[in-house]
């Protein structure tokens, strides 16, 4: 076996038991974007770092209620894959006493990377870029509805101190448990529509922000159950209102310098960061399959919600999917990009692979954006993005360079579950698909 896994360091298994830890969840996300599990006991840990866990590659074709489509490559009852478990990521769950966690990477049983597992692609594309000479930082930002009984768990208004004293204790709990999980928050708050919450994260490499972004959403859900509360992480909680994105904050870093500030392009960007954020804003259509990639992405992406649904950018427009901060003048690591019209549906992994591979694209063909946008851009003829899931797959199906990129399994897998998905809630009311979906993710 050429897995690249490790023992845990000595001493970790007689730590964590210490610490009170039973049991190790070892998740990866699928192409419909659920966080699947296996657990092994603590004592089978070192065993499953050495040889991994049994699973059946069939998951790469669920879809969000759990039924199965097929893929060129993939489907049927027959084959096993190996779960290895990434120890570097092991992380006591503060949120589920007697839990700890760690993400898995999926390979064949002879040990070659199995070349489904979206992990790999996001590390390969992490990889590539650093090929490049350039270094990503990327941290997500996480929006949820909580809701108790069916109600909302709070009443006070949008951005409203009142919220936060309503759910003052679960606040706190969802801080201490960030912290105690080494999980850097930036910013915690109520945001615009009825019982919903924002929680920032500090960036780090593609690999780990895609992690924090499965540790993050677990544990919002572990703590909001221990309140009494349920925690909705789909597009749209009500399709008539401002829905959940998650959106993906960037900077390009080369020799510990911010790429994306200090240079002589548009707001101070270097050329090169010119170049990539203009490969991401010309694929945002193909884009989009992979970040707001469920038919409910499509309830959320309507204008003047801040979801940014038109292709275009500007300086701290929140109506742009693209939407460049420069930060504190005074602090050139500030600066970053934001990119809005991406959703909780999307794979995490598949979203930071492809947008490096479409930033790639941009820096290798050293295009350059269009002129940025002030103020509202539905009066001003920007395109408009796709707005169905069928549209966004037809841009998607068409990209040569994230077919290449993925690969024709990955690719082809991804496009099933996609396209069967909008085949499944084809027809469907906005009110029955918002209701179909946000609480599965
Ligand atoms: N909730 C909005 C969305 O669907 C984003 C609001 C904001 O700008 O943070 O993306
Ligand atoms: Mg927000």
């Amino acid at each position: 076996m050429t897995t690249p896994t490790h023992p845990p360091e000595p001493g970790r298994i007689a730590e964590l038991r210490a610490r009170g830890v039973h049991g190790v969840a070892l998740t990866w996300v699928d192409n419909a974007g659920l966080t699947r599990v296996k657990a092994v006991p603590l004592d089978r840990l070192p065993a499953a770092a050495e040889r991994g866990v049994g699973m059946s590659p069939v998951f790469d074709i669920y879809l969000v209620d759990d039924s199965l489509t097929a893929s060129r490559d993939t489907g049927g009852p027959d084959g096993d894959l190996r779960l290895v478990p990434d120890l570097g990521r092991l992380t006591t769950l503060a949120g589920q006493p007697g839990w700890a966690w760690a993400p898995v990477d999926r390979f064949e049983q002879d040990g070659r990377p199995y070349p489904g597992c979206q992990r790999h692609f996001a590390r390969r594309m992490t990889a590539r870029a650093a090929e490049h000479g350039i270094e990503l930082r990327m941290g997500f930002e996480t929006e949820w509805v909580v809701t108790r009984d069916g109600r909302f768990a709070c009443s006070g208004p949008a951005y409203g101190m009142t919220r936060l004293v309503e759910l003052s204790a679960y606040a706190d709990d969802l801080l201490t448990a960030f912290a105690a999980q080494g999980v850097t928050v930036l910013q915690l708050h109520p945001e615009y529509a009825p019982g919903q919450f924002e929680i920032s994260i500090a960036p780090s490499d593609p690999v780990t922000a895609a992690d924090e972004a499965v540790l993050v959403r677990e544990t919002i859900r572990a703590v909001s159950l221990r309140h009494g509360l349920t925690p909705a992480f789909g597009p749209v909680h009500d399709p008539d209102g401002v829905g959940n994105g998650r959106h993906l904050h960037l900077s390009l870093w080369r020799d510990g310098r911010n790429l994306c500030a200090g240079g002589t392009g548009p707001f101070g960007m270097t050329a090169a960061a010119e170049a990539f954020l203009a490969g991401i804003l010309s694929a945002l259509p193909e884009l989009l399959a992979v970040g707001a990639p469920s038919p409910a992405s499509y309830l959320r992406l309507q204008p003047s919600r801040w979801a940014g649904v038109f292709q275009c950018w500007g300086l701290e427009n929140r109506e742009a999917p693209l939407r460049f901060i420069t930060g504190a003048p005074d602090d050139p690591t500030a600066a970053n990009a934001e990119v809005k019209c991406f959703d909780p549906a999307a794979n995490p992994y598949l979203l930071v692979g492809a947008v490096i591979t479409a930033g790639l694209t941009g820096l290798t063909a050293q295009q350059t954006l269009p002129p940025p946008i002030t103020g509202d851009p539905a009066p001003q003829h920007q395109p408009r993005l796709p707005t169905s899931l069928p549209e966004s797959l037809t841009h998607f199906e068409r990209s040569t360079q994230l077919r290449t990129a993925m690969g024709d399994m990955l690719f082809e897998a991804f496009a099933a579950v996609r396209s069967a998905e909008a085949k499944l809630f084809d027809g469907t009311s906005p009110e029955a698909l918002a209701a179909a979906t946000r609480e599965r993710y």
